[in-house]
């Protein structure tokens, strides 16, 4: 007998065979979020209620920490977006920059991502220095963040002494200049005043200064974990209070194997899972600061 197949028939079978496979995709996709421990959902709305313990606590009793995940890292650069985005940076400016790495030798080679921002050291290079040339303009707050004293911090010498200080190449300077300046209309998004370490920053300024990653201290204070973190499509960012044995952050440094780019003794507070600890030289050769 001989098997009449209309053209209708045939495009019916092949929807309905995309349609099981994307099925089984789907369940294949479901299956791998559920063994790893957490989906980023979940991780994120776990690291928000520890945000909201650490919250209650008095300050000098938090100290904020960040975990990244190099595995989950797929190097689309959407944190890289964000940190712009969020503290309205000029062009050529980010505080958050994410290497390409490549580690051992053919045929045995892996290549993998790695995201850092200021590493809010506990014994900061930077500090130090900027304090013989401008005493006050960086400081260690109570809860680990390192910060910058805008009223101190104008000088391009203090901003010199302290990027050259820093191992991790984390400070950058802001002349305030616009994206859209150039093209018809600088756009209003553009024009929105950002607010860092309780300094009022705005562009189109006259004058420049330094800048560094604050683990987005803004939002943080107001329950929100860092824009990085929140639009990390991998779910390879975790942030969150150390001293809090119950948060994420302390249950991965503790249960996990970590490892921090410490070769100058300066103590980062940020913790990487998987990868290895490069040189930072060697990985600072990227960097555009
Ligand atoms: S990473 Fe650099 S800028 Fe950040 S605290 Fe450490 S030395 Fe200072
Ligand atoms: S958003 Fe997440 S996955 Fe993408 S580059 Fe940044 S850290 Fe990596």
């Amino acid at each position: 007998m001989k098997l009449k197949l209309k053209r209708r028939d045939f495009l019916k079978g092949a929807v309905a065979l995309l349609g099981t496979l994307s099925l089984f995709r789907g369940v294949k996709i479901y299956a791998k979020v559920k063994d790893s421990k957490e989906g980023v959902l979940d991780q994120n709305v776990r690291m928000l209620k520890d945000l909201e313990r650490a919250l209650a606590k008095p300050v000098e009793e938090r100290k904020w920490g960040m975990v990244i995940d190099v595995q989950k890292c797929i190097g689309c650069r959407a944190c890289v977006v964000a940190c712009i985005a969020e503290n309205n940076l000029p062009p050529g400016v980010t505080l958050r920059q994410v290497f390409e790495v490549e580690d051992g030798e053919y045929p045995e080679v892996k290549r993998y991502f790695k995201p850092t921002n200021c590493m809010q050291c506990d014994d900061p290079p930077c500090v130090k220095e900027v304090e013989k040339v401008a005493p006050g303009a960086m400081y260690k707050r109570a809860d680990g963040i390192v910060a910058v004293n805008y009223s101190k911090f104008k000088d391009k010498k203090a901003f010199e002494v302290a990027q050259k200080a820093c191992p991790f190449h984390a400070l950058y300077w802001d002349t305030g200049d616009f994206y859209t300046k150039g093209t018809p209309s600088v756009q209003p998004y553009e024009n929105r005043k950002v607010t860092e370490f309780n300094h009022e920053i705005k562009k189109g300024r006259k004058e420049a200064f330094g800048r560094k990653c604050h683990f987005c201290l803004h939002r943080i204070e107001n329950g929100l974990l860092p824009a990085c973190v929140s639009t990390c499509t991998g779910g390879a960012m975790y942030f969150g209070d150390l001293n809090d044995p119950d948060s994420l952050v302390s249950k991965l440094v503790k249960e996990r194997k970590t490892y921090r780019l410490e070769m100058l003794s300066v103590k980062p507070r940020i913790y990487y899972l998987h990868g290895k600890q490069e040189d930072v030289e060697e990985l600072c050769g990227q960097c555009h600061g």
